[in-house]
């Protein structure tokens, strides 16, 4: 049986995974050059910045059992930063015992894990597919086509699903009603290592809602990298904002929150998710469609975080096993 996935952020990665180590053949199509979307790591002559994905957290098994095997192949590591909640000029300690991890050196090393010896086509946007017969073909942004799969798992962001679902029109009317947030990444460097005594930080603020020094990070190199989120209604009235007015609003709320001048800046850069997090996941879980064996998996089937993502995949898989037992 061979599988189109579109999407190889950890959801289609794992997905793809899963299928082939049940005997199926998994083809992978990936708008981007690398794969891993929000999973990922932004290199410069600078230092490196997770400019998505901060660290991830573990709650079920199945995903504990993955990590643990990480741990001991040293794709992930555990991240034991100081995280504070820095709140209207105050700082307290963020209580909750829980234990981050991520992937080491950055955490796009997690997606180069799952990738593998997968089969990937890197670059390729698609853009429609259609049934042609009981098969299913995809067609690219560039108009090559992609025939001749028994089945389509999608594994993008809803939004980014919607053009894809109209042979199913329960699972078009579902997806359409999942909002995703944006988010702005600003990533700096400061010319002389700086030193809030902490390494990250929720923040309260109009504009800021996260700060984390990335070299505080298991495995990354000394440049003192820091990582700065806005809040989801910031980036919302700030969606067209020049790249440098980011970086100055960010810097400036940073700087209000800890209540002391930063050094100043050798590097910028800013990286504007358009669908960073959904704000309403479905819950429900990854839908499968057995009559039209089209799938959708993806973080937002099930919640708004890295675990759920590669659940989403994991749960889809399973659907589609029981299904093929079944029959
Ligand atoms: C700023 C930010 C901070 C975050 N912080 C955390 C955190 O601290 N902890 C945590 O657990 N989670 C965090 N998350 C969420 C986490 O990154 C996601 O839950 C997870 O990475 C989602 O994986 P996914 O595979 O479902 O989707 P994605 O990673 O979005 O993968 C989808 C892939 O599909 C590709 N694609 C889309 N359309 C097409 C198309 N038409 N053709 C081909 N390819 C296509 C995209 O390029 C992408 O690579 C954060 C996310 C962001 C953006």
């Amino acid at each position: 049986m061979r599988v189109a996935v579109i999407g190889a952020g950890i959801a289609g990665l794992n997905a793809a995974r899963q299928l082939e180590a049940a005997g199926m053949e998994a083809v992978l199509f990936e708008k981007a050059r690398g794969a891993s979307g929000r999973l990922s790591t932004r290199r410069s002559d600078f230092g490196a910045f997770d400019h998505g994905a901060q660290y991830f957290t573990a709650r079920d098994d199945e995903f504990r059992n993955q990590v643990e095997a990480w741990l001991a192949e040293g794709v992930v590591e555990r991240w034991n930063g100081r995280i504070v909640r820095l709140s209207g000029g105050g700082e307290s300690t963020e209580g909750s015992p829980i234990e981050r991890y991520v992937g080491s050196p950055g955490m796009s090393a997690i997606a180069r894990d799952l990738r593998g010896d997968l089969n990937i086509s890197l670059g390729v946007r698609i853009e429609s597919v259609k049934r042609v017969g009981n098969r299913w073909t995809l067609t690219a942004h560039d108009g090559s086509e992609f025939p001749d799969f028994d089945s389509l798992v999608i594994a993008v962001p809803a939004p980014q699903a919607v053009p894809f679902l109209s042979s199913v029109p329960e699972f078009d009317r579902e997806v359409r009603l999942v909002n995703m947030a944006p988010c702005h990444a600003v990533m700096v460097r400061f010319q002389k290592s700086y030193d809030p005594e902490f390494d990250a930080a929720f923040v309260d603020s109009e504009s800021l809602s996260w700060v984390a020094r990335n070299s505080s990070k298991p495995g990354r190199g000394p440049e003192d990298c820091w990582v700065l989120h806005s809040t989801v209604e910031w980036s919302a009235s700030n969606l067209d904002a020049d790249p440098n007015d980011v970086t100055k609003s960010l810097l400036l709320a940073f700087q209000e929150a800890v209540g002391s001048t930063l050094p100043p800046t050798d590097f910028s850069a800013m990286h504007r998710w358009l669908l960073s997090r959904s704000l309403h996941p479905l819950r429900s879980g990854p839908l499968w469609d057995a009559d039209q064996s089209l799938g959708v998996c993806g973080d937002w089937t099930i919640g708004d975080r890295v675990e759920d993502g590669y659940m989403s995949g994991s749960r889809l898989v399973r659907r589609i096993l029981d299904d093929k037992c079944a029959s």
